[in-house]
């Protein structure tokens, strides 16, 4: 017997997948394993398969098989194929819309770009960035508006739409406003605050080797499943590999801040247990992978923040330190280590902040993004727009662009739309695991004891196991019972740190 239109569509796409999977690992070797000199011929490996992979993906064949399937009785009458056909079509739609000369020419200016940036940003030199600031501005405009502007809406938002479906700007905003409002004032008592946690801990040196081993146990017993995945170590730290069955994630290790290797394992975690819960008989097709990059971020913030910044985490950790990392972890109490894994401390650097600041340097990035590419704001004001929000939500006075509007690799990248994500991800976390403990109670007790199985069976059921069959605010919808709101993680953020300040 032959395909049906449905299969052959699910053949085809799930084989142009696999040089995008290839390149995934390579990614990954360039990362963790690869000698410096590998790098130039590096890139040119990367650059070949990227460019044979949006062929492959873009073929008209794929075009014709997937009409045949939309018109096919076996998808119509079958929602799960049905939502796969739609977001393959999604794919293939995004691929082809942008122009041979657009892709290359952006993929060109970026990577010159990142170089620039790297150079721009050692130097505090935003003068050396900003041409290619203006560039990519300028491509990231002409890139919207090809994918096409959605009804209503603006040219940020088809930017989004690769990272967020369904994300629009004016949602975000609506989110933002009072979530905003809520943390400023939160953070203005804290730093009111007389009393707070000590950041002892946070001094105590270890010895690398015991924490690799230790990040090793723990990401195993919070339910990472080595038999599918690694863990490595590299600069930054980050999740890949090429599928569920060979997740590749990282962290580092500082040694006086175990709690730096800690976070991260326990965020990267979080990101390969999402990955080894897709479902494998979907591999290479949308429903076996990842709805987006804001529900991925939920994934990892749960784990990073919710469990692993969590009174119950620490009374089940601290008194097992000692034996894996020596004796000197014994002089310390689960309620001192609690509160060193909580202090807030308003700084300039976004990826060293805490639960609370971090989301205010994402709205610094998202209402710039969005009015550099409105056209409201032009590139060469960047610096003293960034400066002038810092002052606002953090109330800090940016010396230079290196730790202020340099700091980050995004926009050097093109990536103009994802910022947002980081935030929708941590709103998300908090509703999530509020549906989650409303629906078996006694799961955050069961951190006490080290019983981490049914949270992570309650993510493999209620998201993981869709893969991409819902957009993210319809599976916000259908697991949580109502849209994303900030209300579950301000209720959260302020029911921890105000008690762990004396303000409660
Ligand atoms: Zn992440």
């Amino acid at each position: 017997m032959s395909d049906s239109p449905y299969q052959t569509l699910c053949h085809a796409v799930a084989d142009a997948s696999l040089l995008g999977a290839t390149s995934s690992i390579l990614s990954w070797d360039q990362e963790t394993q690869m000698p410096q000199q590998g790098v130039e011929l590096r890139s040119r490996q990367m650059a070949q398969l990227a460019r044979l992979a949006h062929q492959m993906g873009s073929r008209p064949e794929i075009g014709h098989a997937l009409q045949r399937a939309i018109e096919s009785p076996e998808v119509a009458g079958d929602p799960a194929k049905a939502a796969n056909v739609r977001e393959m079509r999604r794919d293939f739609d995004r691929r082809t819309k942008l122009p041979a000369r657009l892709v290359e020419e952006l993929a060109r200016v970026s990577s010159s770009a990142q170089h620039e940036w790297a150079a721009a940003r050692k130097d505090s030199d935003f003068k050396r960035f900003l041409p290619f600031l203006d560039r990519l501005v300028e491509l990231n405009r002409e890139q919207a508006d090809c994918l096409g502007v959605p009804e209503g809406g603006e040219r940020w938002d088809a930017l989004a739409e690769l990272y967020e479906p369904g994300c629009r700007a004016a949602q975000v905003s609506a989110v933002f406003a009072p979530l905003r409002t809520r943390l400023v004032s939160l953070i203005d008592r804290i730093k009111g605050a007389t009393k707070g946690p000590s950041d002892r801990f946070n001094q105590e040196p270890f010895s690398i080797d015991r924490q690799r081993e230790f990040m090793r146990w723990t990401a195993e017993r919070i339910g990472f499943d080595f038999s599918r995945g690694r863990l490595d170590q590299s600069t930054h730290p980050f999740c890949g590999g090429s599928h569920c069955r060979d997740v590749r994630m990282t962290t580092r290790y500082k040694e006086t801040c175990l709690n730096d290797a800690l976070g991260s394992t326990m965020h990267e975690a979080g990101h390969g247990m999402y990955e080894q819960g897709l479902p494998f008989e979907h591999v290479g097709t949308p429903l076996g992978e990842a709805v987006s990059l804001g529900i991925h971020e939920s994934q990892s913030r749960l784990w990073e923040n919710q469990v692993g910044r969590s009174a119950a985490f620490w009374q089940w950790l601290t008194p097992q330190l000692p034996a894996m990392l020596g004796e000197s972890a014994s002089r310390y109490s689960a309620e001192e280590l609690y509160g060193a894994a909580n202090i807030v401390e308003p700084g300039f650097i976004r990826v060293e902040a805490d639960e609370a600041t971090y989301n205010l340097h994402i709205m610094v990035r998202f209402e710039l993004e969005r009015a550099l590419i409105g056209g409201s704001l032009d590139p060469k004001d960047l610096p003293g727009a960034w400066n002038e929000k810092y002052k606002e939500y953090l109330g800090l006075t940016v010396p230079e662009d290196r730790v202020g509007c340099l700091q980050d690799v995004h926009w050097s990248m093109g990536a103009f739309g994802y910022f947002p994500t980081y935030t929708l991800g941590t709103l998300y976390a908090a509703q999530f695991f509020d549906t989650a403990c409303r629906s078996s109670p006694g799961l955050g007790d069961g951190f006490r004891r080290g019983e981490f199985a049914p949270l992570r069976h309650w993510l493999n059921a209620n998201i993981h196991v869709h893969g991409r069959r819902f957009l993210p605010g319809d599976l916000c919808e259908r697991v949580t019972g109502g849209p994303l709101s900030a209300e579950h993680f301000l209720t959260y953020l302020e029911g921890k740190l105000l008690p762990l300040y004396g303000l409660a």
